[in-house]
């Protein structure tokens, strides 16, 4: 009955794999006719100057308010949006949503760069740069005010073809971040390869860091300025806490930052209000 047992199990994992498959199937519809229905919104973070506290720009974050599930978050729809193609109507509709929000911060008399994450899977559709034209041309926004950021993972994976299409932004006026850096394994010097106005220090190591400036996060992140800077790029911590950790990446060179800290993502009044 050992065997049987072990019959059981394997019946029973395959069962929940296929319930799995399922069950994202089903959120790909949901996501789709939600997406239809204005359920996927924009919460905005800002990043800031560390010196002063002045807003840079503002991030554009996609959420989702599903009529029984609630708000998901973008750790699970933005991989199921990748895995059925909903990333390409989703995508644009945050890039219409930042773009127009980014005029209307603009006609306030308070412009602000709006920056707007992109998949891998974006950046590689040949209509993604007209996307991006058609947007900035729809919603009157001065391309200077948008930019566009991609993973170091998704920007690595085809290094040449993607440096090309950001080069293609960069020509727009749009600026490009590298976002997440530091998770990719990439080797530092890739970075060199990309036309990016920004680097974006991953979260992770951000977390750890403490007083200790020769601690290995720190050591991490004083690399990744050196480099960033010796290339002309800015450098962005990710998801600052802390004091502790605002004093160190100041103590290391870092100039800007997003974080708890400072501003959580909100809605655009908020964000208005903090820009006046
Ligand atoms: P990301 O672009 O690296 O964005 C930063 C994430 O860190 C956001 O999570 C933000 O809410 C969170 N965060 C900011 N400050 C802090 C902090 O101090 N502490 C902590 N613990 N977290 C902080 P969020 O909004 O859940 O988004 C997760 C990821 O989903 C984003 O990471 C981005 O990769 C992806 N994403 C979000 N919106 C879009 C979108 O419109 N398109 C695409 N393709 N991806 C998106
Ligand atoms: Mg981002
Ligand atoms: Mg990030
Ligand atoms: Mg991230």
């Amino acid at each position: 009955s050992g065997k049987a047992a072990g019959k059981h199990r394997v019946a029973v994992y395959d069962e929940r794999s296929d319930e799995a498959r399922h069950d994202r199937a089903r959120l790909a519809d949901e996501l789709r006719a939600g997406l239809a229905r204005g359920e996927v919104t924009v919460a905005w973070q800002p990043r800031v100057r560390l010196a002063d506290g002045r807003v840079m720009a503002v991030e554009a974050l996609a959420r989702w308010r599903h009529p029984e599930r609630g708000t998901v978050s973008p750790g699970v729809f933005i991989p199921v949006a990748e895995e059925s193609g909903v990333i390409h109507p989703l995508g644009q509709a945050v890039l219409r949503q930042a773009c127009r929000q980014g005029q209307r911060w603009a006609a306030a008399g308070t412009p602000v760069t709006v920056a707007v994450n992109v998949s891998a899977m974006e950046l590689a559709r040949e209509h993604f740069l007209q996307d991006v034209q058609d947007a900035l041309r729809a919603e009157g926004l001065a391309p200077d005010l948008l930019e566009i950021e991609v993973t170091e993972s998704a920007a690595m994976r085809d290094v040449r073809a993607n440096a090309e299409r950001l080069r293609a932004l960069r020509d727009l006026g749009v600026s490009v971040a590298i976002d997440d850096f530091g998770t990719g394994y990439s080797s530092l010097s890739y970075l060199r390869q990309l036309p990016a106005s920004v680097v974006k220090v991953d979260q992770s190591f951000v977390r750890d860091l403490t007083e200790d400036l020769t601690a290995t996060e720190a050591s991490i992140v004083r690399a990744v300025v050196t480099l960033a800077h010796g290339v002309g790029m800015r450098v962005v911590a990710e998801g600052v806490e802390t004091e502790t950790q605002r004093r160190a990446l100041i103590a290391l060179g870092c100039q800007e930052a997003q974080g708890y800290l400072f501003a959580r993502p909100q809605d655009a009044a908020s964000v208005g209000d903090l820009l006046q």
